[in-house]
């Protein structure tokens, strides 16, 4: 099987293992991924009168944390239980309460969670690029859409792809990934694959699959299911300089 085809095999989050959940928090480095884009996203949401908000990739639970303890009503969901698990024993130990959580696939996610239920939905962490087919992409936006209430917001956070298929590899490691001791890097990066390889401190790797997204493809994507009025940030800035950011977020609202 080749690399492409094995990375449309099966769901693309079975890739989070158990073994690779409890490595992600040391990938993460929470206290100064949250110093970066905690008070962002925060802003971002108390700007919009957010109230109910679903982390729809929280992974470890690293953004779901930050807004449950800043306030928010957080519904936390992942399609792996294993990181789904590690979330929930994040939200003890820091204190935080979920309102929710539950393992839920965006394809699935208003059967899972229900229409319009909430003010905002977060995909953050560069989440969005684990599905390789653009079908799936289209009915996991049209989902999130319907999970939100009118006038709702979605926020999309991915790598800037572009600038990596265009110029090549390279990364500031200030923003999501900022764990300290990890080596992180493409095996294998062209328009259908990135491939990133991930070495650990005490030697042990993984490997994630990943579909490089193009910022207007998503904004494409947005605006085909049905979202308005897109609105780009690079690395969590407005204006940007594309080739001069790691990661590109995408906020968009249901009208
Ligand atoms: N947001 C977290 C963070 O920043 O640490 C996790 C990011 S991790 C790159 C991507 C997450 O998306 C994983 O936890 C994975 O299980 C989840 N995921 C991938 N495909 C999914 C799907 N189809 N439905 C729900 N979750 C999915």
């Amino acid at each position: 099987m080749t690399a492409v085809e094995n990375a449309n095999a099966g769901e693309q989050y079975e890739q989070y293992t158990p073994s690779f959940a409890e490595y992600w928090d040391d990938l993460v480095g929470w206290d100064d991924r949250l110093e970066r884009d905690g008070p962002f996203y925060g802003r971002l949401l108390n700007a919009h009168g957010a109230k109910d908000v679903a982390d729809v990739a929280c992974g470890t639970g690293v953004n779901a944390v930050a807004l449950a303890l800043g306030g928010f009503k957080v519904t936390a969901t992942d399609g792996s239980e294993n990181m789904l698990e590690k979330a929930r024993e994040n939200a003890k130990a820091r204190g935080a309460t979920f309102n929710k959580s539950c393992v839920a696939d965006w394809l699935t996610l208003d059967d899972t969670l229900g229409k319009e239920q909430y003010d905002a939905i977060v995909c953050l962490g560069n989440s969005f690029t684990h599905l390789f087919d653009h079908e799936q992409r289209r009915d996991a936006l049209h989902a999130m859409f319907r999970t939100l209430r009118p006038g709702g917001m979605l926020i999309i956070d991915h790598r800037n792809y572009d600038t990596m298929l265009d110029e090549g590899y390279s990364s500031k490691h200030a923003y999501n990934y900022c764990g300290d001791g990890v080596d992180v890097g493409p095996a294998q990066l062209h328009r259908g694959l990135a491939q990133f390889h991930y070495t650990f401190k005490d030697g042990s790797t993984f490997q994630l699959n990943m579909y490089p997204l193009r910022q207007n493809y998503v904004t494409h994507l947005l605006e085909d299911a049905g979202f308005v009025n897109v609105e780009r940030y690079g690395d969590m800035q407005r204006p940007f300089i594309l080739n001069q950011v790691d990661f590109i977020q995408q906020v968009a609202f249901r009208p």
